[in-house]
């Protein structure tokens, strides 16, 4: 789907939109976010510039609730994938639940207007102070990850007089063949509990005066393109709900996780509708269709709803290979460095018929090799040109650094033809704002 022009010219406006980016189009050779020119918006806030789109993100969601319909289901936002007080804003708005993994991120969703009842707590090192934290707002549920962390997480309750609500997060040890650094459903992954012992550490918990078991929970890994692995990981999660009822602790909800991909590079991900048209299926048929269904997608509600716009600083010839380097990089989009992950990079003005490309390594100006945000890119660009790497609504300001001493970049949300300063620049004085000098000599 694409929008729909608001042109009032008479000759009506060129439209190329970008495959998977259905919100991102270029108009009259311009790059558009909605209905706002991305050139527009780098001179007036400056590069780097992180811009999204709210109706991309609505329309993400979107495809989650109509997959939904008519359940009884909660998607809570994973909010790591993007924190910034403005976007949770839209998922507040738009009634999701959140997913977080740090007392930090609890403090700024509820900053954001969250109901902390909708909110889930995961990740495998919650210290006393976050669970404490978040039993005073009254969260909706612990996904706890360990046994160690039940007894924590019940001696920490029981001292305040209060009952925690808890899911445990199973290992299905399913391959969801993505990036190991972003696989987590495997046996030998520091995640969940495993699947043999799923059913004694519920037994355990189900023993333990400040816990009420609730649900269960998995998350098998991110930017996943296949069906396979979720339908296999479901039969497991299933399977356990089935032995766990049957050992007298019910089970209310299930957590399916997030992991759902974009398209980043010709990446076919499943729609999220269709992918739950196919896990309600086989829910319905095992006998659970009238259970809570909970997900904590992250990526896939943000990732392509968002591009960082930057400019060309210089190119650089050289023997084996043309750099062209531009204002972003690794501290601003870590992806690359981390994952060798794949953005796309386009212009931001499309060139003319006679525009030759160069093949370039696009490159950041930190000092470090691993600071490249694309390789081996056909470009047809000058210094000074604005480009704009795609596919950077999710895991990148989240992600985002202060090395080389270097401001984090501003965000701007596009709502139609409206625009909104959601985080201003970054300065050098915002940054040593908590630092000392030594006193005396
Ligand atoms: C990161 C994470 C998610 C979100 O993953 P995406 O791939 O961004 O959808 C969901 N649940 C847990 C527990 C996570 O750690």
């Amino acid at each position: 789907m694409t929008f729909s022009s608001t042109s009032t010219q008479a000759n009506p406006t060129s439209l190329t939109t970008l495959p998977g980016h259905p919100f991102v189009a270029y108009r009259d050779a311009v790059l558009h976010v909605e209905d706002v020119a991305l050139s527009a918006l780098a001179s007036q806030y400056g590069t780097p510039l992180f811009v999204y789109s709210k109706a991309a993100m609505l329309s993400a969601l979107a495809a989650y609730q109509r997959g939904f319909a008519g359940r009884n289901a909660q998607i809570c936002y994973a909010m790591k994938a993007n924190s910034t007080l403005g976007v949770l804003q839209v998922f507040v708005k738009a009634g999701c639940g959140f997913d977080i993994v740090s007392g930090g991120e609890l403090e700024r969703v509820i900053a954001a207007g969250a109901d902390a009842r909708k909110v889930i707590f995961s990740g495998v090192g919650k210290t006393r102070s976050e669970m404490r934290q978040a039993l005073s707002a009254g969260i909706g549920c612990f996904n706890v990850e360990s046994e160690a962390e039940l007894d924590v997480l019940s001696a920490v309750a029981t001292a305040m007089g209060l009952i925690a609500p808890v899911s445990i997060r199973v290992n299905p040890n399913v391959d969801p063949k993505t990036h190991p650094y972003i696989s987590t459903g495997l046996k030998d992954n520091k995640f969940g509990v495993a699947h043999e012992d799923a059913l004694r550490v519920y037994r355990h918990a189900a023993t333990l005066k400040g816990l009420q078991v609730v649900g269960i929970d998995c998350h098998i890994g991110s930017q996943i393109l296949e069906l396979t692995p979720y339908l296999d990981a479901m039969d497991r999660v299933l399977d356990l709900v089935a032995s766990i009822e049957a050992a007298g602790i019910p089970i209310a909800h299930i957590d399916f996780g997030g992991g759902l991909g974009i398209n980043y590079h010709n990446d076919a991900p499943p729609e999220a509708d269709a992918l739950w048209l196919q896990l309600l299926t086989k829910i319905d048929a095992r006998g659970y269709g009238d259970k809570k269904l909970m997900i904590e997608p992250g990526r896939s509600l943000v990732g392509n709803a968002g591009v960082c716009v930057t400019e060309v600083l210089y190119l650089k010839p050289g023997a084996q290979k043309n750099f062209c380097i531009i204002d972003a990089a690794m501290n601003d989009l870590p992806r690359p460095a981390m994952y060798q992950a794949f953005h796309s990079i386009v212009p931001v003005n499309t060139p003319g018929q006679d525009g030759a490309s160069t093949t370039y390594d696009v490159v950041g100006p930190v000092c470090e090799s691993g600071d490249w945000i694309g390789r081996d890119r056909a470009l047809s660009v000058v210094a000074g040109d604005y480009v704009a790497v795609l596919s950077a609504g999710a895991y990148c300001m989240s992600m985002s650094s202060n090395y080389n001493t270097r401001g984090r970049a501003a965000e701007v949300l596009v709502d139609g033809m409206a625009m909104h300063l959601i985080r201003a620049r970054e300065t050098a004085q915002d940054q040593m704002r908590q630092e000392h000098l030594i006193n005396g000599d």
